[in-house]
């Protein structure tokens, strides 16, 4: 081969100039990983990214789980463990302050936000300072809204493609801006106030009570940040398999836990 051919000479000089390109662009092996599991997690992009409204009722017989105000990197590593022991996919609505390198425990919390990614959970967007999403102007979006996602971009590789709001506050400008964000917006219909329960034992009563006063299940507001929640969520995830076992015997209806993507696909509304 003639190395003085000019298509050959050009050929080499782009091949030359592509190695730092490709450096710098890959970074490590970690973030080739994270990039790829963003390619995975942007497959459900077409399922979410449409701007529908999940309040709890689109999928009777089914129940999922969602956590708010986290990543906390002192409760939120147990659940994910419990998670996994039991097969199940959670949603986890993100607050953007417990991942700033500058807040406390910010760092360690990144690397539980790339966890909970890299374990199939969904992840969504809660602001970064939990802030009512009514109230704010357009640096507001910028700050509480939009710099929450880059940020999980930023880990994870994919933009968050569901939010929820804080206090499950909206209003019609709000539900219009996030359906034009391509949001998914997730309420909830289930809420046992686990941040005001005495303890794990307490919680517990008070969610089965719940799930046996709306036997068609629906979507469960938690909190990942709190520990008697983390504590409650083996007892309660084998009292729906006790109690799927009796409903079973007697022929009736079960309640199955479901990842959101059931809820999202059974019946949800546009936003708008
Ligand atoms: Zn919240």
């Amino acid at each position: 081969m003639n190395l003085r051919a000019p298509h050959i000479r050009l050929l080499t000089i782009a091949g030359l100039l592509l190695v730092p390109i490709a450096a710098l662009t890959w970074g490590s092996i970690d973030d080739i990983r994270y990039k790829i599991k963003g390619i995975d997690g942007n497959l459900w992009a077409p399922l979410f990214a449409r701007g529908w409204m999940v309040d709890g009722r689109e999928s009777p017989g089914t129940i999922t789980f969602t956590f708010d105000d986290g990543p906390d990197h002192r409760t939120t590593p147990v659940l994910l463990d419990q998670l996994d022991k039991y097969n199940i996919k959670a949603s986890f609505f993100i607050n953007g302050v417990r991942i700033h390198p500058r807040t406390a425990g910010g760092v360690l919390n990144q690397a539980v936000l790339r966890d909970i990614y890299r374990r199939g959970h969904f992840l969504g967007n809660h602001t970064h300072s939990h802030r009512d999403i009514t109230t704010l102007d357009d640096e507001g979006w910028r700050t509480e809204v939009f710099q929450v996602e880059q940020v999980i971009r930023w880990l994870t590789g994919t933009r968050p493609w569901l939010f929820r709001p804080p206090f499950g506050r909206t209003d019609a400008p709000t539900l219009a801006r996030l359906a034009q964000e391509h949001y998914t917006l997730v309420m909830w219909n289930l809420d046992p106030n686990d941040w005001k329960a005495r303890n794990a034992r307490d919680l517990f009563e008070r969610t089965k009570r719940l799930i046996e006063e709306n036997p068609d299940g629906g979507v469960l507001l938690l909190h990942d940040t709190n520990s008697s929640t983390v504590e409650m969520f083996p007892l309660i995830v084998e009292w729906i398999e006790e109690r799927n076992a009796r409903l079973r015997a007697r022929g009736e209806r079960t309640l199955e836990i479901v990842g959101l993507e059931h809820f999202v696909r059974s019946k949800a509304k546009h936003i708008r």
